[in-house]
């Protein structure tokens, strides 16, 4: 699917099927989505612009690069969290926003109960986090907050993705990056991913 890339490093595809046995209590959950999300960083983070810099070593002076432009780490509540921490260690000076959406039970549509974000996002990077792009309800009513407050650069980094979800994403905003491990086969009833790993947050939390 356009600009939708699946990552498929075998480091990612052996923690993402831990991921998905049911036998994965939440404390090695958690470890092992901190692990995929880090590998799945440098797939996401890898067309970052960079501007050319001067460094000079103990010996000599040599050209080097740094980032263009500072990030901004989303993660959607709550199971975004669970991504959220072994990321920071590979961009420590990230800052970090938060969106807390929850689906209607009924309509499976997203409702907003949290939102803090950094001023002036638009001259960020924006990784927005969430493990499982399901319906792509939460998807689409992050995007558009952050299209309300003109963000220009943003890519959606998700563990599992369902067709439904990428689908109604494209059709918002279809040219946003999305960078995901696993395209699964379809959403059930009540809008889970198969064969995906469950809910989430309920794994990552113990709940
Ligand atoms: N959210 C989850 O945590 N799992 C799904 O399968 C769908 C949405």
């Amino acid at each position: 699917m356009k600009g939708v890339t699946v990552i498929t490093h075998p480091l990612v595809q052996h923690n993402l099927t831990r991921l998905r046995d049911k036998r994965t209590r939440p404390q090695e959950f958690r470890r092992v989505l901190g692990e995929v999300a880090v590998l799945m960083l440098y797939e996401a983070t890898r067309s970052f612009a960079v501007l050319r810099t001067t460094v000079q070593t103990p010996l000599a002076p040599t050209q080097g690069f740094q980032l263009q432009r500072e990030v901004v780490l989303v993660p959607v509540l709550r199971a975004g969290l669970g991504m959220l921490d072994s990321i920071l260690q590979l961009i420590p000076n990230a800052r970090v926003g938060f969106i807390g959406l929850k689906r209607e039970e009924t309509t499976l549509r997203a409702l907003f109960y949290h939102k803090s974000l950094p001023k002036n996002l638009r001259r960020f990077e924006v990784i927005l986090i969430d493990p499982m792009l399901a319906t792509g309800g939460s998807a689409v009513a992050a995007m558009d907050l952050l299209a309300e407050l003109d963000v220009k650069r943003v890519r959606l980094v998700n563990l599992v993705a369902a067709p439904e979800g990428i689908r109604r994403v494209r059709v918002r905003y279809p040219d946003l990056p999305i960078f995901t491990a696993a395209i699964d086969r379809k959403l059930d009833a009540r809008g889970y991913i198969l064969p995906g790993l469950g809910d989430a947050g309920d794994r990552l939390f113990g709940v």
